[in-house]
């Protein structure tokens, strides 16, 4: 790549590194024209899937959306930061193993409400009310019942 301060073609890479855990790699490059040297970073681009809206348009993923619907159905839980972008990550990842160039809306929203369940039920309530638009206390309570009681998980019969 161009040197950033002469823009000179050639510069060479003196030291490569894994950083973040793997994700990510450093580089150390040095212009064989000025001699200055800079770093930058590779990341791996992963596509996200185009989400089809309820009205049948379509609009890029957005993660800072999907975090911002995360933080509101959490605020004030405790939950932490980390926990919050373990969420964002496990979505994102869910929603690419799908392998679909596009996902619906409907989809993306039972995504997050897995991964709230499994974070926070007061937070899954929240988001659940607000997605599945409950109409009434009833539908509510059907909802918490059902969270307090989730299928597949009965108590195993009694032996005696
Ligand atoms: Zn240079």
């Amino acid at each position: 790549m161009h040197c950033p301060f002469c823009s000179a073609e050639d510069t060479k890479v003196i030291d490569s590194r894994l950083v973040t855990g793997g994700d990510q790699v450093r580089r150390r490059r040095e212009c064989l024209t000025c001699g200055d040297r800079f770093t930058t970073f590779e990341v791996a681009e992963l596509v996200m899937p185009r989400i089809i809206k309820r009205d049948g348009s379509r609009e890029p993923f957005n993660e800072d959306k999907l975090r911002a619907g995360l933080q509101r159905a959490l605020e004030k839980r405790p939950v932490s930061v980390e926990a919050i972008e373990a969420a964002v990550n496990q979505v994102k990842h869910s929603l690419r193993t799908q392998g679909d160039r596009e996902v619906s809306a409907r989809l993306l929203g039972e995504q997050v409400m897995d991964v709230l369940r499994g974070l926070d039920e007061v937070a899954y309530v929240r988001f659940a009310s607000v997605y599945r638009d409950f109409k009434n206390v009833s539908e509510f309570q059907d909802e918490i019942a059902r969270l307090s009681n989730p299928p597949g998980t009965d108590a195993p019969a009694e032996r005696s």
